[in-house]
């Protein structure tokens, strides 16, 4: 693709995006002495004229473990769980101290979020927090996010806020995630090692080989490195968001990328966006097992937007209740989507293969005429092979 495709794509995205979430990265938050104030200051105020255009921001921020171990003195991040949350605890307040008065110069209120993976994988407290984000952005306030820090266990963390932001993203259902980090995008080496390496300007499809090139190295200070990055971004994309991943530490960049800057690292998404039930169901649930369809079933789900029959079902794996999330595979064990199944796997194992018109005289009753009803189902764009608790 040639730099005039980025350009006219970015155009595009940018004359359209009404509501933008940001991602900032630990280590352009922070300098050696604790907050980067240049930083925030810049940042607010390319923000605050992103507001004034009539857009909606939303801002995830880490940085709260490194301002908070910098303020004390440490040498350097601790290790040890505990320490970790407690200097995230003296971090955080200092952030967001930080933020409320840099943005109040302009006028604007923030509001703090912390959020753990546990209150967005049910979905009660996924609609809530989706409500309080809502009615923040419906007041003109700019919510703050990071992840609780300070409670979170391993079990029950993001692991790192590129995933936190892409499903941020996804749960206000955003028309752009920006990632600001040290580096100035996605590169075809990884740039430290090989000075030759090439920034990739834009990217229409996440593939292996540019999960190859991201480096699994993290930064010094942050906590994802480019490979989680490009997870965001997949993310993102395959629920209808695109993502541009760029050099925080750039001249007014938030600025310069809605003039039309071709700053790092674009990423398209080729689905239209996904209704908000389907965005919990693609990324926040919990799959109970599996449903695998034929080949002709494949064809119906991935094009053609139907329902699924009991007539394409060749096989179930787990064991689940009716209205459980499972996923949809093929026989070669590839994700075709995740849905609701109307069903149990008990009841789908004797219906399974059978027409319709044939679910009353095998079960003694019949529900529904679909096994999974397209409404409550998500096809994902590009195959996903199976993996042990994907979804
Ligand atoms: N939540 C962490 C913090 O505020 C950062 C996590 C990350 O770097 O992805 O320090």
């Amino acid at each position: 693709m040639q730099p005039t495709d980025r350009s006219r794509q970015q155009q595009h995205i940018m004359a359209r995006a009404r509501r933008v979430v940001i991602k900032v990265g630990s280590a352009i938050m922070t300098t050696a002495n604790g907050l980067n104030l240049g930083f925030i200051k810049e940042l607010t105020d390319n923000l605050a004229a992103l507001a004034r255009s009539g857009r909606e921001v939303v801002l995830v921020s880490s940085g709260a473990i490194a301002a908070g171990f910098k303020k004390i003195g440490l040498p350097a991040k601790p290790r040890a769980i505990p320490q970790k949350q407690a200097v995230a605890a003296i971090g955080q307040s200092t952030m967001m101290q930080q933020y409320e008065q840099a943005f109040d110069r302009h006028g604007l209120k923030v509001a703090q979020i912390l959020l753990t993976r546990n209150d967005l994988a049910n979905r009660r407290r996924y609609l809530n927090a989706r409500n309080t984000l809502f009615t923040l952005l419906n007041w003109k306030i700019i919510p703050i996010i990071n992840e609780n820090d300070t409670v979170v266990v391993e079990e029950i963390q993001f692991g790192d806020n590129d995933n936190l932001s892409a499903l941020i993203s996804s749960l206000v259902q955003a028309d752009l995630l920006i990632i600001l980090t040290d580096i100035d995008g996605l590169y075809d080496q990884d740039p430290r090692q090989h000075p030759e390496a090439r920034l990739i300007p834009l990217v229409e499809h996440i593939d292996v080989r540019l999960e190859r090139a991201a480096s699994r190295q993290p930064g010094v200070i942050g906590s994802g490195g480019m490979f989680s990055k490009i997870q965001a971004a997949k993310k993102a994309a395959s629920v209808g968001i695109p993502t541009i991943i760029a050099h925080g530490l750039k001249p007014n960049i938030i600025e310069q990328l809605f003039a039309g800057a071709e700053d790092g690292t674009l990423f398209l998404s080729n689905v239209t966006k996904l209704r908000s039930r389907q965005y919990w169901l693609a990324y926040t649930t919990n799959p109970a097992g599996d449903i695998v369809v034929d080949d002709g079933a494949r064809q119906v789900l991935r094009y053609k937007g139907k329902s699924l029959l009991p007539a394409g079902i060749v096989g179930i794996n787990g064991r689940f209740s009716a209205g459980a999330a499972v996923r949809l595979v093929d026989t070669a064990g590839e994700i075709i989507g995740i849905g609701l199944s109307n069903y149990s796997s008990q009841d789908l194992a004797c219906i399974k293969g059978l027409k319709t018109c044939n679910i009353q005289d095998s079960l003694g009753y019949k529900g529904y005429d679909e096994v999974v009803h397209r409404d409550n189902m998500v096809i994902f764009s590009e195959s996903r092979t199976l993996t042990q608790g994907e979804g």
